[in-house]
């Protein structure tokens, strides 16, 4: 068995690679020439709609600690009129933002003199900069199609990495997790899990370089089927299970009924006790000593222990990006230990005073993404059902997809492709 973080990485890795080549494949017609410069076969108009024929056309990409005044003084620009159009244009493109290996093309006169130069700031927009006795710099973006892909695979060793054997934007990957959060562990993919998605892939003259919606999609987990369907009409833009329910879920906008908050979520706030200004990073619920307190969201415990300062405590991951925690209780409820399974609106323990705690109340903590937030300020999914007036057209728009997802899925044969072609194609000289 491979270790699965290290998958994650050398996935990572090719990501990386991959952009790279995909940035400096050479255009159809074109030779590098002896300085490494790339010399254009020359076309009327080009893909930023400069008329080449007016021009010597020179490609080349930007070398490490290359500055923008290295990019064009070998081009006879006069000094001063760089710094001028660096310093007139920084609100449109700050040239000290150059990216090495970012490819540029500069367009000279007959007297060898450039006039323009455009530099490709990523793979969706670029920067015209035009080097005439009034230079100015243009931010332009490149025209994004998208189209729709149905793709399917059996899952080897991790999404990502099985997203790449197939040539499927990697960006997949993280909008399957989104869309499926509240119903799949994508830390907890197995070996022979299967899916099947359409999807919109963005591309750029015949480039992907971005991924638009999921719109509908069948994930096969631990033999068990989950469906997504993008819905999209009036107000409504959200992902369905089969039923029309939901698939992001809500919490719960306060762990106990009947309380009162008696301490907000602070960065700031003067502790009673210490005497002094300190953050408070989560919300108090005074209540009665053995109130219920429920789990806001389904989740699985990650601690159910005492604490110093916590007291009886429950700490619940709901997904990858949202933990919660409860504090201070009299008890933990029966059955909480790591590893078990909590349903929203299960009770985990019951309201004290235990740890650093004056009365009786539950320090409710909130984590996104890693940081403690006030989860009163988050904007939670509304987790209604299709509203009633639209669920004929989410049925038929279901029954559509329901049949391309119904396809059975098979294992394809691995394309080879990034990996190892990115370091054949890097190594040619
Ligand atoms: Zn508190």
């Amino acid at each position: 068995m491979r270790d699965r973080p290290l998958l994650v990485i050398a996935a990572l890795i090719a990501v990386g690679t991959f952009l790279v080549i995909q940035a400096n494949s050479l255009p159809i017609g074109s030779e590098r020439s002896m300085d490494g410069l790339i010399k254009t076969a020359s076309l009327s108009v080009d893909e930023y709609g400069i008329d080449q024929s007016q021009y010597e056309v020179l490609d080349a990409v930007v070398a490490n600690n290359e500055t923008f005044s290295d990019l064009l003084t070998p081009y006879n620009v006069d000094y001063q009129r760089i710094v001028q159009l660096a310093s007139e244009g920084r609100n449109i493109f700050d040239v000290r933002q150059l990216r090495a290996r970012r490819p540029y093309r500069v367009y000279t006169d007959s007297a060898g003199v450039a006039r323009l130069m455009v530099y490709e700031k990523d793979l969706t927009s670029y920067v015209v900069f035009d080097l005439s006795e009034n230079p100015k710099i243009q931010l332009e973006n490149k025209e994004v199609t998208n189209v729709i892909r149905d793709v399917s695979g059996v899952i080897d060793n991790s999404l990502y990495a099985t997203l790449l054997d197939q040539n499927i934007h990697p960006a997949v990957a993280g909008r399957m997790s989104e869309v499926f959060a509240w119903q799949i562990d994508f830390y907890r993919i197995q070996k022979g899990d299967a899916f099947r998605i359409i999807f919109e892939e963005q591309l750029v003259g015949g480039e992907m370089v971005g991924v638009g919606e999921i719109l509908a999609a069948r994930f096969v987990h631990m033999n068990a089927d989950y469906y997504g369907f993008f819905f999209h009409e009036g107000d409504i833009q959200e992902h369905y299970d089969e039923s029309g329910k939901s698939l992001r879920k809500a919490f719960l906008m306060a762990p106990v009924d009947f309380s009162r908050i008696s301490s907000g979520f602070s960065s700031n706030r003067f502790h009673p006790v210490q005497k002094r200004y300190k953050a408070h990073l989560g919300t108090d619920y005074a209540a009665d000593r053995g109130t219920p307190i429920r789990a806001t969201g389904d989740g699985v415990v990650i601690a159910a222990t005492y604490g110093q300062y916590n007291g009886n405590y429950v700490k619940i991951k709901h997904n990858e990006t949202y933990t919660t925690q409860y504090l201070h209780m009299s008890k933990i409820a029966s059955g909480m230990r790591p590893g078990t399974r909590v349903r929203q609106g299960q009770t985990i323990g019951y309201v004290g005073a235990t740890g650093l705690a004056t009365g009786n109340h539950v320090c409710y903590r909130f984590w996104k993404n890693g940081q403690q937030v006030d989860h009163r300020r988050e904007k939670m999914a509304s987790s209604g059902p299709i509203p009633v007036q639209y669920m004929n057209d989410f049925e038929i728009l279901r029954d559509t997809y329901m049949v391309q997802l119904a396809t059975p899925i098979v294992p394809t044969p691995k394309s080879r492709f990034p990996m190892i072609d990115a370091h054949a194609a890097v190594a040619a000289p």
